[in-house]
């Protein structure tokens, strides 16, 4: 039988210890089991993760309204749909319909995403085959299977840590690496030669992690992160392998037609702030001294101006987040526009998997790469990991090579890597066109 007898929500908790909505979906396969990620520098074009925002519990970060979604509406409706759990597409359409919103608004993101990601693993299951095997079936992606370049944030500022740096992200891609076992034994030893580092230079309480498992000293500036880093891949003897990457979640400190580099200042008095163009040179002098492979979020998710202006000046991949929220609607934008040439997908943005996978479709179409990626809230729900090879997409990010919700999806991406041998190629330089190797 391949259609759902039952599901079943409860509430369990992130990596933050707020919490998030997990489903269990049984068939006469057994119970099928999806976790749901949760963002802090959300983008507002974002799916509705839906909160019950009563403050007098988890500070209004409860997600009772949601598992009730599932355990009350979605549940009986999908048990007496009787959809089989091989028609994803047709299952999301369903799924979408009792909702009936544009925005999941009514049953929440997170309540849908849940049933959608089971429902995937309950049809691998069926089929009788890795997950990742059943989302290049799904997807009709080519063969050879592509395993990923990890983009390891391994120092985080932004809303993802104390201290002062308003860039949210700097990760290290070893896109020299030969394989994917190989891409994660050089982050790993640049990551520890970081923490050193970080303790030498800024004291002992550097080596804290943030939300993503990177060292989040107390720094002002992205030229002093990305010496450190630099620093920390010459010490691992690894220069020449690794390049660079950085999210700047840019929207998060645009205020008043300016990008504030001294937004977690609460006294800052508005001398850092840049212009859309001074922020684009700032962009083209690090470019300049770094070697820089990626950088997402440049500006902000509305300054479409901006996106349109100063990117024909960059030779790297530009990366949609809060731009794009993985929404095939506002991919049409930026594409239209030329704003980026990098999508990037984070499933709960959207909230199915049906639409996700057209998001990497569209991206594709326009000759974009696609870097799947976690949020900075996560658990250990390892389905990204599969979906990023199904996709063959060369590149995805985790977080640091540190904190087990993060290494979940990276040995997820070594065991695919290990059971795969030849039948898989690492996409190394070429993580910007995965989906073409
Ligand atoms: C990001 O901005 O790319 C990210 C992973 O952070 P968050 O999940 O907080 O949006
Ligand atoms: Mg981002």
């Amino acid at each position: 039988m391949s259609t759902v007898t039952k599901v079943h929500a409860r509430y369990v908790y992130d990596s933050r210890g707020n919490p998030t909505v997990e489903v269990d979906l049984t068939t006469a396969k057994g119970v099928f089991r999806a976790i749901v990620p949760s963002g802090a520098s959300t983008g507002v074009h974002e799916a509705l993760e839906l909160r019950d925002g009563d403050k007098s519990k988890w500070l209004g970060k409860g997600v009772l309204k949601a598992v009730s979604n599932v355990n009350n509406i979605i549940a009986p409706a999908v048990v007496k749909a009787k959809i089989p759990v091989t028609e994803q597409a047709k299952f999301d359409e369903f799924l979408n319909s009792l909702d009936g919103t544009p925005n999941k608004g009514k049953l929440g993101a997170n309540a849908i995403l849940g049933v959608s990601l089971a429902v995937a693993k309950a049809a691998a299951a069926l089929k009788g085959v890795p997950l990742y095997a059943y989302f290049s079936d799904l997807i009709g992606s080519k063969k050879p299977y592509v395993l990923p370049v990890p983009f390891m944030n391994v120092l985080n500022g932004g809303t993802h840590a104390g201290g002062s740096l308003a860039f949210q992200e700097f990760m290290i891609a070893p896109v020299g690496a030969k394989s994917f076992h190989e891409a994660m034994e050089i982050g790993a030893e640049v990551y520890q030669h970081l923490k050193k580092l970080a303790k030498k230079e800024y004291g002992q309480s550097a080596a804290n992690v943030g939300d993503e498992g990177g060292v989040a000293p107390d720094i002002q500036t992205p030229e002093e992160a990305l010496d450190l880093i630099v620093e920390a891949i010459k010490a691992a003897g690894h220069w020449g392998k690794v390049g660079i990457a950085m999210d700047s979640a840019s929207s998060e400190f645009f205020k008043n037609g300016k990008y504030d580099l001294d937004f977690k200042n609460p006294k800052s008095d508005g001398s850092r702030a840049l212009t859309g163009a001074q922020l684009g040179d700032l962009y083209a002098k690090l470019m300049a001294k770094y070697p820089l492979v990626s950088l997402e979020d440049p500006y902000a998710e509305d300054d479409w101006e901006t996106w349109t202006t100063n990117f024909p000046k960059t030779k790297i991949q530009i990366v949609g987040d809060d731009l794009t929220v993985t929404n095939p609607k506002r991919i049409a934008i930026a594409i239209e526009k030329k704003a980026c040439d990098a999508l990037l997908l984070k499933v709960n943005q959207i909230g199915s998997l049906t639409e996700s996978i057209q998001a990497a479709k569209d991206a594709y179409a326009a000759g974009w790469g696609v870097m799947v990626s976690h949020r900075s809230g996560e658990t250990e729900d390892t389905t990204i990991a599969d979906l990023t090879v199904g996709l063959r997409t060369g590149q995805l990010k985790c977080g640091a090579p540190a904190r087990s919700e993060r290494l979940a999806k990276y040995n997820q991406l070594m065991r695919i890597e290990e059971e795969l041998g030849d039948k898989a190629v690492f996409a190394g330089r070429d993580f910007h066109i995965g989906n073409k190797l």
